[in-house]
């Protein structure tokens, strides 16, 4: 944890500088730090001497000052493109200093519960479908094995969350043996080029789609879904979602299955939400891949704050230009 936070110290210290004196930009940093931390942590986190490291070296007026502006041999590059996906995107939609942060300074982001629970959830889909299915109670075997390996207990609070898990798994469990639609291929990875960019990523399932009842033949259609555990979001509140339509294109463009819809299927909830994709989607995407592409590689890292990106950023203590 407190290497975690000399870390968040560092990339603070980055973001800021604009001949501001390094102790003072530093006393401020901590600050925001320690009143984030517990007793213990703030113990052995002031008996670091990184501070006495950064205010005394000649680097860290190059880090304060940000003489050192390039971060290109730091982006993630691919040939002459980004490699990227659609999580870093949606990142870097989101505010492109968290995508700095987190996929250029490499800065680790702490779990909360309900991450390692959402976490815990999709594994055991992912294991389940991995083994070639089987019973509820096998099922729920791979639940506590994963919540065990996930350092979740038992107590008030990790109880109901365990009980959630079941009976949505149960719910999953029952669906899967109703539905009329062939589940076909679990946690599929796709590669491919856009522009100068690779894109990557792994779709959870993709399930076959029933036939028309007459028996007439077309082309095989097909549903890609993506597992959420979070607050399910209507069609329209997805209608700028990044995620399933770069899923969409990569299906056409990897694996050449030209007929596909796509839905998030929020586990927790048994719901599952169809995002319609309109005609210019695919243009659109590409548009959208290609111009984030070119700010990342314009190192353009300027904030983009708002209440809603930076109450989930895993930086916000340390962060400047923070809303949270
Ligand atoms: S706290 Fe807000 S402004 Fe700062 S990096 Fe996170 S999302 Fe961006």
């Amino acid at each position: 944890m407190v290497r975690y936070l000399e870390l968040l110290k560092l990339a603070a210290l980055m973001q800021r500088g604009g001949g501001r004196d390094t102790a003072e930009a530093l006393a401020d940093i901590n600050a925001r730090l320690l009143a984030a931390t517990t007793p213990l942590q703030r113990e052995i986190f002031q008996t670091s001497t990184l501070d006495a490291t950064l205010v005394a070296g000649p680097r860290a007026a190059r880090i304060a000052t940000r003489e050192e502006r390039s971060l290109g041999p730091f982006l993630p590059r691919r040939g002459v493109g980004l490699a990227l996906s659609a999580s870093d995107i949606e990142t870097y939609r989101s505010c492109p200093l968290r995508y700095k942060f987190s996929r250029v300074l490499r800065i680790p982001a702490e779990q909360t519960r309900q991450q390692r629970f959402g976490i815990t959830v999709h594994q055991v889909l992912e294991r389940f479908h991995g083994e070639g299915g089987g019973t509820l109670a096998q099922m729920l075997e791979l639940l506590d094995a994963g919540w065990r390996r996930a350092g979740l207990g038992y107590g008030e609070q990790e109880g109901r969350l365990h009980e959630r898990a079941r009976a949505a798994l149960a719910r999953y469990h029952a669906r899967l043996q109703e539905q009329a639609a062939q589940p076909v291929w679990f946690e599929r990875s796709f590669a491919f080029r856009l522009g100068p960019h690779h894109l990557r990523g792994r779709v959870d399932r993709v399930d076959r789609l029933a036939g028309p009842a007459d028996g007439s033949q077309e082309q095989a259609r097909y549903e890609l879904i993506d597992y959420k555990t979070s607050r399910p979001r209507t069609a329209e509140e997805l209608s700028q979602d990044v995620q399933l339509s770069l899923y969409a294109l990569a299906a056409s463009e990897a694996w050449k299955l030209e007929s596909s819809q796509q839905a998030y299927y929020y586990v927790l909830d048994d719901r599952k939400v169809p995002v319609p994709r309109p005609a210019h989607d695919a243009d659109s995407i590409t548009h959208t891949v290609l111009q984030v592409g070119e700010g990342i590689l314009a190192e353009a890292f300027e904030p983009t704050p708002s209440p809603a990106a930076c109450s989930l950023c895993d930086y916000r203590i340390v962060c400047p230009a923070s809303e949270a």
